[in-house]
This record gives structure tokens, sequence and C-alpha cells, in this order.
């Protein structure tokens, strides 16, 4: 199971995507205050999607695709001007495309159920990093028989150590086979995806959520003072927090549940999980079980996710139950 055809494929659609969402986010940048609303993500999250899904499709028409968006909101009379700029910015990439195709491939992403093989997709993982200007991911993953077996996750706007100094890397890989750190300014591999060796408190570097609606900050302040870290949490948008642990930058990444009844979405953690874990680390839930894509479009069977270098995962999930989190 060599995938070689799924690897390029994959590369060259997050690629093409984040070549379309930087262009968008520059645009915003341009933009007077008054005029920035949500529709700038919205423009983005749909044309990243119709990229994506175009080109698995073209090499591999029987795959579903289970992906955040379907284009019905496009297709309101309501909305003719969104339609179009997703119709311009995706006709940037793909010159001919109608918009008609341009819906089509957005629906590819449709699927909400699970198969032996599918992909999942988060066409803007981080949509509030993107509009603030921060970090945002655009993430694909191929799942097989229940396991992620195939990750590339692009992040237009991340510097990590010892990749040079334009922000911007993809970071892809293939189970048992390690993961690969790409440049997306030129494409190519600039190293190996490797975690930390870290272990003593003093070094460790924990990275979360800038929305304190997605993961509980106090809960892992609680953490922190448990394992005797001293850092202050690094906040960042987007699957980019697993590419940071994947590739050395930090030891831990807490997303600790902070609504009694939220469920994650498989798309937020598929390729990012699969960076972590081929760069050697650990991923569970905070019970310190395995994240479950065997369950449709959610991880129905896992509570939070805990990532880290692998180091002192254990005593993580000891620390989590310790501060009675759960
Ligand atoms: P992040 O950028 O890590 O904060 O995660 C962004 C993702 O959080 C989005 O793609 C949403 O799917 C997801 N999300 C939305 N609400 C919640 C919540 N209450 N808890 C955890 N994740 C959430
Ligand atoms: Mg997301």
């Amino acid at each position: 199971m060599n995938l070689v055809q799924e690897l390029d494929t994959a590369i060259a659609a997050v690629q093409e995507a984040s070549v379309l969402c930087r262009r968008v986010q520059a645009e915003l940048e341009n933009a007077t205050l008054e005029k920035v609303d949500r529709s700038p993500v919205t423009v983005a999250d749909f044309g990243s999607q119709a990229i994506v899904c175009s080109r698995l499709r073209n090499t591999f028409p029987s795959d579903p695709i289970i992906a955040e968006e379907n284009a019905d909101v496009l297709r309101s009379k309501d909305n003719l001007g969104l339609a179009d700029r997703v119709v311009k910015e995706v006709r940037h990439i793909r010159p001919d495309a109608t918009k008609d195709e341009v819906f089509e491939w957005i629906d590819y992403g449709g699927s909400q159920d699970y198969s032996n093989r599918f992909w999942t997709l988060d066409p803007i993982d981080g949509t509030k990093g993107f509009l603030r200007g921060d970090q945002y991911a655009i993430a694909l993953a191929l799942i097989q028989d229940g396991e992620v077996v195939l990750a590339a996750v692009g992040c237009p706007n991340l510097s990590i150590t010892g990749a040079g100094t334009v922000p911007g890397i993809l970071v892809a890989a293939r189970r048992g086979l390690g993961a690969q750190i790409h440049s997306l300014s030129d494409h190519n591999i600039v190293g190996q995806a490797s975690v930390s060796s870290f272990s003593d408190p003093a070094n460790l570097r924990l990275c979360e959520s800038v929305e304190a609606m997605h993961t509980s900050h106090s809960g892992a302040e609680k953490i922190a003072s448990i394992l005797g870290i001293t850092a202050d949490p690094v906040r960042l948008d987007s699957q980019a927090k697993y590419a940071v642990v994947a590739c050395g930058d930090a030891e831990m990444y807490l997303r600790l549940p902070s609504h009694r009844r939220y469920v994650e979405n498989i798309w937020d953690h598929a390729g990012g999980s699969l960076l972590v874990e081929e760069a050697g680390g650990v991923v569970t839930d905070i019970y310190g079980e395995k994240l479950d894509f065997s369950k449709g479009h959610r991880l129905e069977a896992n509570r939070g996710v805990i990532v880290s270098n692998g180091q002192l995962h254990d005593r993580l999930i000891e620390a989590i139950r310790e501060a009675g989190i759960g």
C-alpha cells in the first residue's frame, strides 16, 4: 500500500487550494475595515473545496469525500454575488471552469457516511485565524478501513524552525512511511518531520486553540501546573498546531472540551493526527483512547484530543484525570 498516486494528487490539490486561499487572504488585508465581514472566508472555503474535490474526483472518481461544505447556499438566488466571487477565484486556478462545474465540484464533498475508503477535507480549517490574517490550514486525509493512511496539510502562514524563512509549509504523510515537510513556495521537500525529544517540564511547549470556545484554556492551565510546565501556552488556530508538534516546535497540543456535548469533526483531526504519528508522536482523546475514524463525519467515540511528542503522554492523561477534566 504505497499510495503514491494518492499522495501526489493530495499534495497537488492542497498546493493549488493554498494558492487560492492566500490570494483571498491577501485581498482581505487590503480591504478597508468597514468592508470586512465573513464573506472572504466563505469565498475561500468554497473555492478551496472546489479545487481539492475536482482533483480528487478526476483521479479517483469512485472515492467518496466527506468535506465541510455543500453548494446549496451558493445556489440560492440571495447569494448570486457570493457565487460569482467563488467562481472568479476558482478560475484563477481552473480558467475554463463553468459555474455549474464549480458547484458540482463542491458537492462532491457532500458524503457524510463512513465507508471502507474515503477522503475527508477541511477546505479552510481555522476560519477565525484566516480572518485575522493569522494561521489556517487546508487539511486533507485519506481513510481506509477506519484508519488514516495518508495526509496532506497546507499551512500557508506557518514558519517552522529549520524550514527556511519564508512562511508557508505543507506537511504530508503516509502511514508507516514518515512525514515530510514541503515548502509552499517552491514545492521542494525541506526536511523530514520529527517530534522533539524533550521531556523536562522546564523545556515543554504547549499549544492550544486561540478560541476559548474550542478548548478549555483554564483546563490547560491546571494541567501545566500539575506537570510543572512554566512557559505560557502558544495559541494558534487550525491544524497548524499538529504541524508544529510534528515538526518539533512544540511538545503538546491540548484540546480539552469546553462544551459538555461537543463532538469533534473528523476533518479537524484526520490529517493532523497522521502527521504527528508519523513524526513519532502520539494522538489520543482525553481518556487516552485512540481516535476512531469509523463513526461517520464525527469522532463519536472520543472526547477532546490530546497530542504529544510521546515522551509523557501517559503522565498527561493522568494529569487530565487528576484535574477532573472530562
Ligand atoms: P481551532 O482553530 O483549533 O480553534 O479549531 C477550529 C475548528 O474548531 C473548527 O473547524 C470547528 O470545526 C471546531 N469547533 C467549533 N466549535 C467547537 C467547540 N465547541 N469545541 C471544539 N471545536 C470546535
Ligand atoms: Mg475546521
